[in-house]
């Protein structure tokens, strides 16, 4: 019949899109740590578009107060393992918690929101066209046999364990990204991230920095998972939010390590928090977790020739203006 017969109609959104000249970015987990840094970066462009989507879980909408009502900003409560349909340019996939007391609570839907979570955001990149970039995590090489980590290195990860919700889930959401990219042509970008910590970690978010922090500033002892000789690479948030916007706008799909290559044991960050922040604290040995990694650092040499990016802020000068935030959240001024 005729009407079997017709052209097709431009969709609406298409044809918009074609006249528009800005460019509109999806932010799933938004409202959490490194995303709302990630907002407030983006949203410094006047031609940038920001939809967050975020569930809460982790996140939240204090971390985004300033943009709310904001014409060029919108916030949806949404869940990633649910599908979600939005015109949009580019796709910042961060959702996930990310600290182990938050990601091991409950490690099924840790690994749904990593496996399914990335699919329907692979989804929505194939029907709309748009690039989306995966922040997948150090936590994919394990307990690295290999020092520092470089993005060739496979890992050395346990497929069983109780991090596995967490590191396994983001090596799926790697392989789908890449299976898409192969099979369908979509443009992707994986960022590696390490270790983070800046203004706005949640303070009981269980990670060492915060802790560490949150302990020295209320005067409770410092407490360093043994044996204390175990390491890991701190990056300022402001410089994880510069290398991510540079690995999407560039050309290459990554995998690429984005962090700080300064390495520390957990008992020398320690010892920078108590002179730093409370010389009086008490630092203690208290029991640590299963497969805790013993060594990383990133090998950032993939990220300084291709994204022409390196870390710009040292832990000893990123600790103090963490300290503040959290001050202020605290509420315990400085004393003198
Ligand atoms: N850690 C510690 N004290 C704490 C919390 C963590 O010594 O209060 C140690 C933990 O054993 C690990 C390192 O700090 O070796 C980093 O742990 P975190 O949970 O911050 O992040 P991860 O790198 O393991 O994801």
């Amino acid at each position: 019949n005729s009407a079997a017969k017709a052209p097709p109609t431009p969709s609406p959104l298409r044809f918009s899109k074609f006249f528009q000249s800005n460019m509109r970015i999806l932010i799933t987990g938004g409202a959490g740590f490194i995303g709302s840094h990630l907002v407030d970066r983006l949203m410094e462009n006047e031609k940038n578009e920001v939809i967050v989507a975020d569930n809460y879980f982790t996140g939240s909408k204090d971390n985004l107060k300033k943009w709310i009502g904001h014409p060029r900003f919108e916030l949806i409560r949404h869940d990633v393992t649910e599908p979600l349909l939005v015109e949009v340019d580019q796709i910042y996939h961060l959702a996930c918690p990310a600290s182990p007391i938050f990601y091991k609570y409950n490690p099924v839907k840790t690994i749904k929101t990593n496996v399914i979570g990335t699919l329907n955001m692979l989804g929505l990149a194939k029907r709309v066209g748009a690039r989306i970039l995966l922040t997948s995590t150090s936590e994919v090489y394990g307990d690295p046999l290999i020092h520092p980590q470089n993005e060739s290195y496979w890992g050395n990860v346990n497929p069983i364990g109780v991090r596995s919700c967490y590191d396994e889930g983001k090596r799926v959401a790697e392989t789908l990204m890449f299976d898409y990219h192969r099979q369908h042509g979509i443009e992707i970008r994986i960022a590696r991230i390490f270790n983070t910590y800046g203004p706005r970690m949640n303070i009981d978010d269980g990670r060492v920095v915060s802790n560490f922090i949150a302990q020295a500033i209320r005067n409770e002892p410092l407490t360093v998972q043994a044996p204390g000789t175990q390491t890991r690479s701190f990056c300022y948030v402001s410089d994880m939010v510069d290398g991510l916007i540079r690995l999407m706008e560039g050309e290459n799909t990554g995998p690429i390590n984005i962090g700080n290559p300064g390495e520390f044991t957990m008992i020398e960050l320690a010892e920078n928090v108590k002179e730093l922040i409370n010389p009086e604290v008490k630092i203690i040995s208290v029991e640590n977790t299963p497969d805790d990694p013993r060594q990383r650092k990133p090998d950032i040499t993939k990220a300084k020739e291709l994204l022409g990016w390196e870390p710009k802020i040292k832990l000893r000068d990123g600790l103090p203006l963490m300290e503040e935030d959290f001050r202020q959240r605290l509420g315990v001024p400085r004393k003198n």
